[in-house]
């Protein structure tokens, strides 16, 4: 006799949850977050401040290099310069 209980059959199926799957912009529209040059990004960064995997996001974004967009709340300036700082301290932690 094991301790460890059958998978229930109605989960067998269930695809693993992704940070993805919690998004506040889930169902919002796409373009709202790929504003044009110069185009407000203010509601986009409105909907990402209630949103519970902003971190994930912008993590995912800064790993992968996301050049376009507003991800994790940042445009992709802020993004760059959080690069910068981060990038900073990573040499100065070093002693470089
Ligand atoms: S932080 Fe913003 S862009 Fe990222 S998942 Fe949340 S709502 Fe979407």
């Amino acid at each position: 006799m094991s301790l460890i209980p059958d998978a229930a059959p109605e989960f067998e199926d269930e695809e693993p949850k992704t940070w993805w799957d919690f998004a506040n912009c889930l169902g919002v529209e796409p373009d709202l977050f790929f504003p044009e040059r110069g185009a407000s990004t203010k509601e986009a960064k409105e909907v990402c401040r209630g949103c519970i995997v902003r971190d994930d996001c912008l993590e995912y974004a800064l790993v992968q290099g996301e050049k376009f967009g507003i991800w994790g709340g940042m445009s992709e300036r802020e993004r760059r310069r959080l690069r910068r700082q981060r990038a900073l301290a990573r040499r100065a932690a070093a002693g470089e």
